[in-house]
């Protein structure tokens, strides 16, 4: 750890202790320094044989996948492998127990923009815990038939039988469907619930406005910033009592330079990190 890592870590540690409130947002980052690596080749060939098959490398090579590009056959062949593996296969990863015993006993809130499930497997409180773009559990209608959602998991575990190794297509039989209408479903950001979690993570904000606040964001890249980064330096800016601790390392290998800078209005109040969010979080255990 550099200098000044070290001495904001400390900062961290001691506004940890000292705050009224914790307010923890977490993306990607925290999920790949807890194991869940979107850039892991041999985890790749192991678990997406017909993919890597096909040319690609890793799971992070079809984040940008676009609709247009792939059949609805490919696309449900990909989710139900995708989800498979991060559901059913990755355990718990006992990074996200480590955050909640470091959490344990405070007044706490999580926003977190991965559908990976994680923060609910690990035990967090489900009315501390917002999923912003939903979660991979949850899926609707693509013709938007009603506004009803369902779990996913049981029509991803019918159409991974109905996957056709050839082609990587799922089988016409194996697409899973809206049960209202028969339409093909689709993953979906907003649960029907969503506007509840919204909302009480809104009234932990706004009730926040007197206290000492501490704001931690874990791993929260730019894929969408929109979503935790620029929310948590405008609550930084509007709440006096707030800090914002930013903790985000790059990655040599894949050319990534990580994303730590804080904005510089705020001097006194907005700490980088510029490490892995494990080391963080197990340095703050470790008193
Ligand atoms: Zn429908």
């Amino acid at each position: 750890m550099d200098e000044l890592t070290l001495r904001n870590l400390e900062l961290l540690r001691q506004e940890l202790k000292e705050a009224d409130r914790v307010l923890v947002g977490a993306g990607a980052g925290l999920s790949a320094s807890a194991g869940l690596s979107y850039l892991d080749e041999a985890v790749f060939r192991e678990y997406f044989p017909d993919m890597y098959r096909l040319g690609y490398r890793c799971q992070y090579e079809l984040v940008g996948m676009k609709d247009e590009e792939w059949t609805v056959g490919r696309k449900w062949a990909y989710w139900a492998t995708h989800i498979h593996y991060v559901r059913e296969i990755l355990p718990p990863l006992p990074l996200y127990a480590e955050l909640k015993a470091l959490l344990e006993g405070k007044d706490f809130f999580v926003v977190t923009s991965n559908a990976d499930r994680q923060f609910y497997r690990g035990g967090f409180p489900m009315d501390r815990l917002f999923e912003y773009q939903g979660s991979y559990d949850v899926m609707g209608c693509s013709r938007r038939c009603c506004k009803h959602t369902w779990e996913s998991l049981p029509s991803l575990r019918e159409a991974l039988k109905h996957i056709d190794h050839e082609t990587f297509e799922c089988r016409e039989e194996g697409l899973p469907r809206c049960p209202y209408c028969g339409a093909v479903a689709e993953l979906v950001f907003r649960p029907e619930n969503y506007e509840e979690g919204f909302q009480r993570y809104a009234d932990f904000v706004n009730s926040s406005a007197e206290m000492r606040l501490c704001i931690l964001e874990l791993g929260v890249g730019f894929n969408t910033p929109g979503v935790i980064r620029w929310p948590f330096e405008k609550f930084t800016r509007l709440i006096p009592g707030a800090k914002l601790f930013r903790v985000n390392r790059g990655y040599a290998d894949i050319d990534h330079p990580g994303h730590p800078k804080v904005p510089k209005d705020l001097p006194d109040r907005a700490f980088p990190l510029a490490w892995d969010a494990g080391e963080v979080i197990r340095a703050l255990r470790a008193d």
